[in-house]
């Protein structure tokens, strides 16, 4: 498995550097201004398939969160922010990743932009009752 991540890795890191060469040249040719938008997915966009990742449960710890840094810094080329309860475990984490990875995308050139999977329904709450702050907002809720 060492090995394979290492592959994997090495993908990511090229299309991480691939980016940030586009994001510079885009940059002077003075695109990336609102209007630039492109749809594409974490997959289309880095060129790694969803496949390519094995699952969470056959990575260990130390495995799963080399590949999540790899996926940050992907996401961080992106100008993508990731909006995650602080607790949330990697595991979870990574399956939530996984499953937006061949999702479309509109990816803003011009600004960093919030990824957020909670839409404030504590009882379908992706992150689990457990970990989101979703929780937080439902009595407020109830009192309204
Ligand atoms: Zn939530």
């Amino acid at each position: 498995m060492d090995e394979y991540l290492e592959y994997l890795l090495q993908d990511l890191q090229l299309s991480i550097q691939r980016a940030k060469q586009e994001a510079v040249i885009s940059g002077m040719n003075g695109l990336g201004d609102a209007g630039t938008d492109l749809v594409t997915s974490f997959a289309s966009y880095s060129g790694v398939e969803a496949v390519a990742f094995p699952p969470a449960s056959r990575l260990k710890d130390r495995q799963l969160k080399k590949l999540l840094s790899a996926i940050h810094q992907l996401l961080d080329s992106m100008l993508i922010e990731l909006v995650f309860p602080a607790n949330l475990p990697p595991n979870r984490e990574y399956q939530l990743l996984l499953q937006q990875w061949t999702q479309p995308f509109v990816l803003k050139l011009h600004a960093f932009q919030p990824l957020d999977f909670c839409e404030l329904d504590m009882k379908n709450c992706p992150y689990g009752e457990q970990f989101c702050y979703c929780k937080n907002f439902q009595t407020d809720w109830e009192d309204m």
